[in-house]
């Protein structure tokens, strides 16, 4: 976007210098801030107060396009997130969801907090409208008028952000599972007041399983637990959704244990490699190829990365440590993707523990036989695999979790179940 123009506009009706103007505008931008709201907030900064003077025009929130600077609404409050923001440099606190009426539904973002709850019917005067991934949303700000309604607003969306797991999707706002904690470890990362202690795991329900971050660890957060978790948000996370958990959400110990589902939704291979990413899917596919860097492997010590050549990427000349492991390619007809089998699974498949592996390689004089028997025994095989599928630059990768001959392929029938990992 041009901002000398606006800056320069602005700074000459405020009689500022047009670089400082310009440097704010820039910031506010960066952070999403619509023209408009960033202008007037630079107008009160210099005490320029606000250039709105008639209240827009009322619309219903199906007639809302990103087109309209500035609307007035009556809608019902159908959730509300609270997060916390870095913005122009300072944490702020903002809520956000989404509204509804009788025409449709639209999120919001509310930069101060205005107290309503989800089921209110709200009027909103002067809700400015941003474009947020394609569609329009109302920006509630320092010029934005809220009050109750006098009558209920109808609509036909629901009301509260009670939600299954599988019916999450990025940028859901305040929303509220019932789940059972099926993994979860203490991570520490490089905040940005120092290190900081979060939790990551697994989180799972009847209709699906997810990953999840919780920002501000609650203690009831372990491992079986069956939790009501109040106030999350879903950001993406290598192409699933993935479950946020913050300081504002409330988590709550459930008298009785969640039940949870036991099987991954099954898709064809371009199925999976369009959704952009399933982070527990199952597949059933041949194993056309195993790729050079299966079998017995050296890793860093340091890093986990694969030496190539005794070097690593990042650390150089290091002593390895030998691991077992498989790249594969799949293929249903659809599509390919590279599945990647740990050691544990590995083991099972070659029949032997890296000790065995090394033992074969120095009686052969070459540690590619074990790649070898690994080959004899998958290739052209079909399998029932399910996993977690990411998509990056490099391609479609599926990292195996439980890995079985197809049942239903006459061929694999004699082939035993090769294993399967899964807690
Ligand atoms: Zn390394």
């Amino acid at each position: 976007m041009d901002v000398d123009t606006p800056a320069e506009e602005l700074a000459s009706a405020l009689g500022v210098d047009k670089q400082e103007v310009k440097a704010d505008l820039e910031s506010l931008l960066q952070y999403s801030v619509p023209l408009e709201e960033a202008k007037q907030s630079i107008r009160r900064k210099h005490g320029g107060g606000d250039s709105e003077d008639a209240q827009p025009e009322s619309r219903s929130l199906g007639e809302i396009t990103t087109d309209q600077n500035n609307v007035t609404v009556s809608v019902r409050v159908l959730t509300v997130g609270t997060r916390k923001i870095q913005y122009q440099g300072e944490e702020q606190t903002i809520r956000e969801g989404r509204f509804g009426d009788e025409t449709g539904t639209i999120s919001y973002t509310a930069w101060q907090d205005f107290g309503f709850e989800p089921g209110d019917s709200l009027v909103i005067g002067n809700a400015g409208v941003r474009e947020w991934e394609g569609s329009p949303e109302l920006n509630l700000g320092s010029s934005t008028s809220v009050s109750m309604a006098e009558e209920t607003v109808a609509t036909d969306a629901q009301i509260g952000g009670d939600s299954q797991l599988i019916e999450l999707s990025p940028g859901d706002r305040g929303r509220s599972i019932e789940v059972q904690i099926q993994e979860v470890e203490t991570k520490t990362i490089d905040g940005r007041n120092g290190e900081t202690e979060i939790l990551s795991g697994v989180v799972a329900d009847e209709t699906a399983r997810l990953p999840f971050t919780d920002w501000d660890p609650h203690p009831a957060i372990e491992s079986g637990s069956s939790l009501r978790i109040e106030d999350v948000y879903i950001r993406e996370y290598r192409g699933s959704p993935s479950i946020n958990i913050s300081e504002f959400s409330t988590v709550t110990p459930l008298s009785e244990s969640v039940s949870v589902t036991d099987s991954a939704p099954q898709l064809s291979l371009r199925e999976a490699v369009t959704s952009g990413g399933l982070f527990d899917v199952e597949v059933v596919a041949s194993v056309l190829e195993v790729r050079d860097g299966s079998g017995l492997i050296e890793r860093c010590p340091e890093c986990g990365r694969v030496l190539q050549n005794g070097q690593c990427r990042v650390h150089g000349d290091v002593d390895g440590e030998a691991d077992l492991r498989i790249k594969a390619i799949l293929d249903d007809g659809t599509a390919t993707v590279t599945a990647i089998i740990g050691s544990e699974l590995t083991e099972t498949i070659y029949g032997g523990d890296v000790d065995d592996a090394k033992a074969a390689a120095r009686e052969a004089m070459d540690k590619e036989v074990v790649a070898d028997t690994i080959r004899e025994e998958l290739v052209g095989g079909s399998y029932r695999i399910r996993g977690s599928l990411s998509i990056d630059e490099y391609g479609a990768n599926l990292t195996v979790e439980s890995f079985a001959a197809d049942s239903e392929e006459p061929a694999a029938q004699a082939a035993s179940v090769l294993g399967e990992i899964r807690q």
